[in-house]
Formats: structure tokens, sequence, C-alpha cells
């Protein structure tokens, strides 16, 4: 077909009346782009077949783990029931155990590879203290970060238990004791904490652990956060590679997994980087039934929007506790002035406050001095507070496990607590530029921006889906802005829309100018630099906030894409055709989007 196309254009060119060259440059062109369409479409299919084929071979894969959870894992007929039982009440003064704990830890006491998939504050940890607290040797726990380290030190010192950590920091008298404790058989250390780093970089202590190995005093290995082996993960670490080699250095020895990440493909994903795949993968359920989620549209004026939350504060949170979360430190420091000139008790909490100073706030939050914390993501470690009430996100969440973590610390304690997410869109372009060089950043924004714009489907199956559980309406008795109140929908195809930014994209383009979102939807709306405006691009009849959602799905599918440019001082983003561009421009293609009607 392209061949007889350019004979044609020369046929014609012999004849009798001369083809100009601007009619073969747009006859060249128009072919061009259906080339570049059926181009769009066969690399749209290649990659539905690629997931296709790599989701069957990861079906296989999760086949196997299914298998070994068909074993009844949950009784209390083990060889170790017993002092199981005995050190839960004895050593850790705990009555009963939550669900999924007693599983894990006999698979894991039976030598089993265990991934045990569990939102924060589950009690993942206790799934290899208490198994360590009853055996003779030393267990290695594998975690990220030094803070939550010593926090976990911290409580089991007061048990009484010999626990240790090591990492770059460590004082000289631990690592020595670790290193002796590793193999004296009359030693009574339990666990010993050690970060990636440390694990991948200390010689010494490898063999050492080696040596602890051929005593048989390497009892078993536990990897904290273990979803951040994996590229697909939204914290993915490049030290947690070496971890790679432990199935073989130390044949036998089992390794426990723990995160509260949970998608198949991460999933998959880890147990690959760990060589243990097909291991028991135990998932708990991520639904919290007392969590009320609603999404708001946060007002442009920044005034308009103090008020919003000021209000939420003295009406329908009054006399209640909760979180504020901020994107930046310098957003903290302004919403909590801002908030305390309207009277209201808040503190601020962030990275760059000294230790000192988040303590004391962290002690008025807790003794109801004051009603909220404006925090960034800092605030969340070993907060300890189970009558959260509200957890407000001044801003979206960089990705739907933080979201499900940040707003996760409301109602600890089981009664209803609300999660509100104040949204629009232009917050997604300023946390784009801070996530755009991780490798699935982009990918995990947008997600969190699906949830957002969704304006009709109940907030806990999106949340559900994403955490890959099924599903359905019932099970969320009206604890969501949506099921509260359905509205009717409808289904509008958008393709008309995105054409016409794509004339707005394409003028700028012409003068050389670069074109932000802000300006692409100001352009749309007969606003902003009039030389960026299109004459043929007609004015929506709809509100902005409508045009702007359109903007944000055309981003999440691939019409739109961002283009990122670094001055300076800062990361800037612009708007460019997505990848589908070519399918866009085809006069016949339609792209769905869900709207409440009116
Ligand atoms: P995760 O690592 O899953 O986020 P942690 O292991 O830090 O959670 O546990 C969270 C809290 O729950 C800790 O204070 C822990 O002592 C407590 N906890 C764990 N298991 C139980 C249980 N069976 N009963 C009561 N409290 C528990
Ligand atoms: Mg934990
Ligand atoms: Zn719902």
């Amino acid at each position: 077909m392209y061949a007889g196309g350019s004979k044609e254009v020369i046929d014609v060119d012999s004849g009798d009346y001369q083809v100009t060259k601007e009619d073969e440059i747009a006859a060249i062109d128009y072919e061009l782009r259906q080339i570049e369409t059926e181009q769009q479409k066969l690399e749209d299919r290649k990659k539905v077949l690629l997931d296709r084929k790599q989701k069957l071979k990861d079906d296989a894969l999760l086949q196997k783990s299914l298998n070994l959870a068909k074993k009844n894992w949950d009784t209390e007929d083990f060889s170790w029931s017993k002092n199981l039982k005995k050190a839960l009440t004895d050593v850790f003064k705990i009555k009963e155990l939550r669900p999924l704990q007693l599983p894990t830890m006999n698979a894991y006491l039976s030598n089993q590879d265990v991934i045990l998939v569990m939102p924060t504050g589950g009690g993942k940890s206790l799934c290899y203290q208490l198994p360590a607290v009853i055996s003779k040797g030393v267990t290695i726990v594998v975690s990220p970060l030094v803070a939550l380290m010593e926090d976990q030190l911290h409580g089991l010192h007061k048990l009484k238990v010999n626990a240790k950590m090591l990492s770059a920091k460590a004082p000289k008298e631990d690592v020595k004791a670790v290193m002796t404790g590793l193999v004296d058989n009359k030693s009574d250390l339990k666990l010993v904490y050690v970060t990636p780093e440390y694990m991948a970089k200390s010689n010494r202590f490898r063999s050492k652990l080696q040596k602890a190995f051929e005593m048989k005093r390497l009892d078993r290995f536990a990897i904290d956060e273990v979803h951040c082996c994996s590229q697909w993960g939204h914290d993915f670490r490049p030290d947690y590679k070496f971890l790679g080699i432990l199935n073989s250095m130390f044949p036998g020895i089992p390794i426990l997994g723990l995160t509260a990440t949970a998608p198949a493909k991460i999933i998959v994903d880890v147990q690959k980087m760990l060589e243990i795949q097909g291991c028991l993968v135990l998932r708990a359920s991520f639904n919290r039934p007392n969590l009320f989620y609603e999404v708001r549209r946060k007002p442009n004026d920044k005034d308009t929007c103090l008020q919003m939350i000021s209000n939420l504060l003295k009406h329908r949170f009054n006399g209640k506790s909760g979180i504020i979360y901020t994107t930046t430190i310098k957003e903290s420091e302004q919403l909590t002035t801002d908030l305390r000139a309207q009277g209201l008790k808040v503190g601020c909490y962030h990275a760059m406050l000294e230790a000192d100073y988040r303590t004391k706030v962290y002690s008025k939050w807790i003794s109801g001095d004051y009603q909220a914390v404006v925090a960034t993501i800092a605030f969340g470690l070993g907060i300890d507070k189970p009558d959260v009430r509200f957890v407000i996100h001044h801003c979206l969440s960089k990705s739907m496990e933080n979201f499900y973590q940040e707003s996760g610390r409301a109602g600890r304690d089981g009664k209803t607590s609300v999660c509100i997410v104040l949204y629009r869109l232009m917050d997604v372009f300023k946390l784009s530029t801070m996530v755009f060089q991780d490798k699935v950043g982009l990918q995990n924004l947008y997600k969190m921006l699906g949830y957002c714009l969704d304006q009709s489907s109940c907030r806990r199956s999106l949340i559900a889906t994403h955490f890959e559980e099924t599903w359905t309406k019932a099970d969320c008795k009206e604890m969501c802005d949506h099921c509260k109140k359905p509205k009717e929908k409808k289904t509008l195809d958008v393709a008309p829309y995105c054409r016409y930014m794509y004339q707005i994209i394409a003028k700028a383009a012409s003068s050389d100018q670069r074109l932000t979102p802000l300006k692409l939807i100001d352009s749309w709306y007969n606003k902003g630099p009039t030389n960026l405006r299109v004459d043929s691009v007609p004015t929506p009849k709809f509100p902005r906030e409508v045009g702007e959602a359109i903007v944000g799905h055309l981003f999440i599918n691939g019409y739109l894409q961002e283009d990122f440019h670094f001055s300076t001082y800062s990361t800037l983003t612009y708007v460019k055709r997505g990848p589908k561009a070519g399918l866009a421009l085809a006069n016949d293609h339609k792209i769905f989007m869900e709207m409440i009607s009116d």
C-alpha cells in the first residue's frame, strides 16, 4: 500500500499538471501519520502480548505458592506450638495472635521460605521475633531503616531479649558483641538487625555468618520491607540485590520476607530476586472497614483552601485528633502558621526540625494539646496513637501505597475515622517533577491520580483493586463518598478534546514556546497569553474542573505526556503529545471516560 502510494505521486508528477512540493509533503505527512498509527497499534498489541506472557509465567509461580498455602499452617500441633504460646505470653505479654501470624510462624519454623504481605501495623515483626526467642541460634533481620531497627531494639530490650544491630554507625562494642555472639554456642544472642548495605559490604560479617552456619547457629533470615528488592516497587533499593545470594550461600536456612506492598507482579519479582520462586505467600486483607474515604476538590485559591481545612477542624472534626499531610517542609510550616492564625491548635512536624522539637510536637499531639499535626511524610515512623480520627491529604500522595499507609494511620482503634484527599490537577505536576526519575514513579503517581479523578467508583474498590484483592460492592457499607451518595454516570468520548489539545500543543511548538499543563488548560479556556490560544479550538461549555479531569484522563492513558526539563534550580514539566497520539489523530478513534451526569 505504501509503495503504491508513492508511485501514484510520481505518475501524477509526470503527468499534465504539476503537483506542488507542498502537496506532496502533505501527502507524505498523511501517509506517515497512518504508518505511525499502525505502528502504535502494533506496539500496543505487542505490549498486551508481552504482559500476557509474563502474567502466564507468573501465574505458574503463584499457583505453586497457592498450593503451599493450602496446607493447614494454622494449627497448634507442631512440635514448637507449646513453646511458642508460652513465649508469647511470658516474653511478649501478648494474649492472642492476630490473623496470619500463626500460619506464618509455623511455616517459617518448618523451614519454608515465606513472604508475608500485611498492612503496616498488622504485626509482621512478631512473626520472626517470636520464633527467634524460642530458638537456640540467631536470626538475622535485614531492615532498610536504622530508625526502624532502633525502635525494635528498644522494644526487645524492654522484654529482655538479646538483640543487636549492625550498621555503618554501630558502636565498636556492639559490632564485637555480634561477631563473637554469632559463633559462640553459649551466647544468648537471638536477633541481629542489619542494614542491607552492611550485609553487602562487610566481609567480616559475612564470614562470621558462614561460620555460624557451619556451627548450625544460623537459624533464619527475615527481610523487612522486602519489596525494596523489586524495581517495580515504589521503594527500590540497589543494596537489596545482594540478598539474592543468601539462598545459595546458606542452603536450607529459611527466608521470611515482609512487606505491606501487595501487587502480584512485585511479589513474583521479589521471589525471583531472592531465588525463592514459588515460596509460600500469605496475604492479609487490606480492607480497613472503619475508614471513610473521601476526595474533595481542592480550591485553587489559597485562602479558600485554608478556610475549608479550618472549617473541617472547627466543625466536623471538632474535639477530634488528626494529621494533615503536606508535600513540602515549606507548606507544612505555612499551613501551621495559617491555621494557628485561625485560632486552631496545631503543631508542625518535618525532617528538618530538631529531634527535641519533634518529640515535643508529638507529645503535645498525643496528650491532646494539639488537635492536629501538620506534617510532611517524615511523620509516620512509630506513630502510636489509636484514636486518630482524621487524616487530611493537603495534596495527593505519590502512590497508592503511600496513600494507603498515610491514611491508614487513622482509626487504629477500630472506630470510624475519615481520610480526605484534597485534590487538584496542578498538584500532580508538582509531584511529577519529584518522582519522574524513579523507574515507576510516574506510573505510581498516575494511579493515585486515577483514584482522585474517578467520579463514581467505590473508593474502597479502587484501593482493593490496587492491592489485588477481590471485592464486592456490598463490602463498603457506604463508607466512602461515592457509595454514600451514588451519582448517575455517563460515558463520554473525549477524543475530540484530545485533538484540540494537540492543536494547542502544535501552535505553541510552531512559535517555539513550551507549554505547561496550566497554560494548556488556560489556552483551552481562552485564558492566558493570547498567542497560545487557537481560534479553531472552541472554549468548553463545561466547568474548568471537568476540563482538567479530561486532561488528567489523557495523561493517565498515554495521549498526553509530561516532558521534563532541568533548569538551574528546579525541574520543570511541559506537555507534549503522548505515545498514543497516532491513534487519537485518526478520526474514528474514541477515548472513553466515565463522568457523572448532571
Ligand atoms: P508491622 O511491621 O506489620 O507494621 P509491627 O510488627 O511493627 O507491625 O507491629 C505493630 C504493633 O502491633 C506493635 O506495637 C506490636 O507490638 C503489636 N502487635 C503485634 N502482634 C500483636 C498481637 N498479636 N497482639 C497485640 N499486639 C500485637
Ligand atoms: Mg514493620
Ligand atoms: Zn464505597
